[in-house]
């Protein structure tokens, strides 16, 4: 996903997330996600600057869809009183099965962020670099089930 600038703020009379839009946008920003944008008018998206081990895309000429990378993103989606995070996980878009991004969706209430946010964080931090890099060149891992 692109890392960009925040292009539409929160609309004050109609916050993407409702009551909850501050303190959502403030409890993604304490765990280091950025808040880049309001899709739409019930969505608000994140990405997770500790993806790839803190790589800093923002001040790279490429971004990381350029070079077949996911970061650890969120899409948060408001449906009247239930929220869902629809988080992208970190990894890359084409590559062995260990290293894919995976889409997964769960909800949660819009007061704590849900638990599941830890370990696809932790898996973003401390993903191997080195192994991700041969994936893009070659399609597969070092891991035994890739080398046959
Ligand atoms: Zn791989
Ligand atoms: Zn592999």
């Amino acid at each position: 996903m692109h890392i960009r600038p925040v292009t539409r703020l929160p609309d004050e009379q109609h916050p993407p997330l409702g009551p909850h839009t501050d303190a959502i946008i403030k409890a993604f920003e304490s765990r280091d996600w950025i808040f880049l944008d309001c899709h739409d008018a019930n969505t608000a998206f994140f990405t997770y600057r500790g993806s790839f081990g803190w790589i800093d895309f923002e001040r790279k000429a490429y971004t990381p869809s350029d070079i077949d990378l996911a970061t650890l993103d969120c899409l948060v989606i408001r449906d009247r009183k239930t929220f869902l995070a629809e988080v992208t996980t970190c990894g890359v878009t084409k590559g062995c099965s260990h290293h894919r991004s995976m889409t997964v969706r769960f909800p949660f209430d819009g007061l704590v962020l849900p638990d599941q946010l830890d370990e696809h964080e932790t898996q973003a931090r401390d993903i191997d670099t080195a192994e991700v890099a041969q994936c893009l060149l070659f399609r597969e891992c070092s891991e035994a089930v890739c080398r046959g």
